[in-house]
């Protein structure tokens, strides 16, 4: 069960998201609606992100490592990957996630080092992983 949270960096991201049991998470909260997101990450924003825990382990089913960021990955998205680690513990079933990871530097860093961003008004966003 993942009890852990590590973090990963845009680049390792990158060579993760080809495989097809990972999902990212975007907790920006209004943000994600004029900044653009990270291509097939879904939004669960921070400020309800703890009434919408059960339905992310829903949308996840199948999934085992899940990549939370938010505009900076300092506050908000280790803090909503803490609340879901948590959570599983409390209902004593992992849901078959296995890795939770935050994303280094957020959604800024990963724009700021130039790699792509989705800007599809989508919910989910339909855009496949790159
Ligand atoms: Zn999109």
């Amino acid at each position: 069960m993942a009890r852990s949270i590590s973090y990963i960096t845009g680049s390792q991201l990158i060579s993760l998201r080809s495989r097809p049991n990972i999902a990212i998470i975007d907790v920006r909260d209004d943000e994600r609606s004029y900044d653009g997101h990270i291509a097939g990450s879904l939004h669960y924003a921070s400020d309800t992100f703890s009434d919408k825990i059960s339905n992310l382990i829903q949308e996840v089913k199948g999934k085992d490592t899940l990549v939370f960021h938010c505009a900076l990955s300092q506050v908000r998205g280790p803090t909503c990957a803490r609340k879901f680690v948590n959570h599983l513990q409390e209902i004593k079933d992992d849901a078959g996630i296995k890795n939770v990871l935050v994303l280094e530097r957020g959604f800024n860093g990963w724009e700021a080092s130039g790699r792509p961003i989705c800007r599809c008004n989508s919910v989910p966003c339909k855009s496949e992983n790159a």
